[in-house]
């Protein structure tokens, strides 16, 4: 029998009238566990409950609060490797890269629990004799977070902290192709002690779920990571109510290669941003922008160097490529991967879904290159957001910023050179929120701002400093003595 994963609400696991299944992608038999579908009544007591805890949570000292996140880091770790493989059993990717996902996890709650001794404010001298004048921060209130499958450690935990250092009350709602990650740091808050309310956790349908969090009352902000139909539509509901509300969705980024740049990691870097977690990362690369004179030498070495991957089950040593997350993941690849055929020809490698044998009871997908492909080719434009390449040619560096802008996502974006002039003109040029120069587009830190620009993102940066923009305010005072 598999284990059941209850909501909880009000510091209680609340027994589900009703289940999901949360599968393994790499093995259909394999069902990871059994997850509440969460009602709208479900999310109506948890904003509640969150209203109820947040002023003696707001009142708390932020180092006492911060203590707090500092256990619950330690109760993860305890875990390192059991979280580690629960994440490569419910969401595909490969056990090290797991693994390096909840290791920063782990780090996020280390980081934001030393916030909670710092949480700086303003203080100015002021134009008037006597007057002290200064700002100190506030929390916003009860926040929803509503999290995608793609990092289901990581990303709750890039939210659930900073949210919590601040002073304010949460309720988690995640994606329901792998909750258990989620899970697992609220059962942690639990442990840690946490006080009940302060952290909400229900699982079930985005669609009823985000109807009633964007209805409940105690409800202040919302910050969502997912795609854009779902970022869009949240947006346009949370403003009805002014809610507070930061939107992280899809991105279609770019890697400039030039001519200039060292090849052998270019290639490197490419390969890696396309295709590992199955190119199911937010800031994965989908658009190779190779310069005319070593387009060419670079085509034939990616092919060759993408043939090399090896696609299985993530748990197993070795493996490079885990399967897409689910059927639909797997069916919109294929389905574009077919526009790809029309638009641009033959792929150079890949194009078919793996099967025979342990494939067939998962939903794994060749690593795909599509060459010569235009910028108004729908695989140019659109996100698939699975292992799909599409290789541009550009004549020189002008031409390769301009295709690498003519898009309306503005997410990630980067550079394989080593001609610093333009290095600096794509830093200054490049309309994306996240750049990267001669590393992969992909592969991020805590410690700075987080997010996209254009459709890519509403509101707000996450992670870093930055995050306090969005789950706090500021206090003005003025003071005469
Ligand atoms: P999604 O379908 O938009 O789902 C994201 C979350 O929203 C899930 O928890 C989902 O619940 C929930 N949801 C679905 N319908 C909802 C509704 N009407 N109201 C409120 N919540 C709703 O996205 P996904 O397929 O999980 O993730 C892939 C997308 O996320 C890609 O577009 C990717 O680019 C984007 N992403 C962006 C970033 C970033 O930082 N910019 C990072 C990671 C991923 P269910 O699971 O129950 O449907
Ligand atoms: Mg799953």
């Amino acid at each position: 029998m598999p284990t059941t994963f209850p909501n909880y609400i009000n510091g209680e696991w609340r027994a589900p009238a009703a289940t999901f299944e949360n599968r393994n992608p790499a093995n259909t038999d394999e069902v990871v566990g059994l997850f509440a579908k969460g009602t709208a009544r479900d999310v109506h007591d948890a904003a509640a409950a969150a209203q109820a805890a947040l002023p003696s949570w707001s009142a708390m000292n932020g180092p006492a609060r911060g203590a707090l996140l500092f256990k619950v880091a330690d109760i993860l770790e305890s875990r390192f490797q059991q979280l580690g493989e629960e994440m490569t059993r419910e969401e595909g990717k490969t056990l090290p890269e797991a693994k390096g996902e909840v290791r920063r996890a782990i780090n996020i709650f280390r980081y934001f629990g030393g916030e909670g001794s710092r949480m700086p404010g303003f203080l100015v001298p002021s134009e008037r004799e006597r007057v002290h004048m200064f700002a100190i921060r506030k929390p916003i209130g009860v926040v929803g977070l509503v999290t995608p499958w793609n990092f289901p450690i990581a990303i709750p935990a890039w939210k659930m902290a900073p949210a919590l250092i601040c002073g304010n009350t949460i309720v988690l709602k995640p994606a329901s192709a792998a909750p258990l990650s989620a899970w697992r740091i609220v059962e942690a808050c639990h442990e840690a002690g946490i006080p009940k309310g302060v952290v909400n956790f229900v699982a079930g349908s985005g669609g009823t779920l985000g109807q009633a969090l964007v209805d409940a009352p105690p409800l202040k902000a919302v910050s969502f990571t997912g795609s854009c139909q779902v970022g869009n539509w949240l947006h346009a509901e949370a403003s009805k109510r002014r809610l507070r509300i930061q939107l992280e969705m899809g991105g279609k980024n770019p890697t400039i290669v030039l001519g200039d740049a060292d090849f052998q990691s270019a290639v490197e870097n490419v390969v890696n941003a396309a295709f590992f977690s199955t190119g199911q990362k937010c800031t994965a690369t989908s658009r190779a922008i190779v310069e005319d004179s070593i387009y060419d030498k670079f085509v034939a070495a990616i092919t060759e160097r993408t043939r090399k991957l090896k696609v299985g089950n993530g748990m197993e040593p070795g493996i490079d490529i885990g399967p897409a997350v689910d059927a639909g993941q797997l069916e919109t690849d294929l389905r574009y991967i077919e526009i790809g055929r029309k638009e641009a020809g033959e792929p150079l490698t890949g194009g078919r879904r793996l099967t025979g044998g342990a494939y067939d009871k998962g939903y794994f997908i060749e690593p795909t290159i599509f060459a010569n492909v235009t910028e108004n080719m729908t695989i140019a434009q659109e996100e698939i957001f699975g292992p799909v390449l599409a290789v541009m040619r550009a004549k020189d560096f002008e031409d390769a910023m301009r295709i690498a802008n003519n898009i309306p996502f503005g997410l990630s974006a980067s550079i394989q050179t080593t001609h610093l002039s333009r290095v600096y003109e794509y830093i200054y040029r490049m309309d994306a929120g996240l750049l990267t120069v001669n590393l992969p587009s992909a592969g991020v830190e805590y410690q700075l701002p987080f997010g996209g620009t254009k459709d890519s993102s509403f509101g707000p940066k996450e992670q870093g400093p930055a995050a306090f923009d969005f789950y706090s305010d500021y206090k003005t005072v003025y003071l005469k003595y």
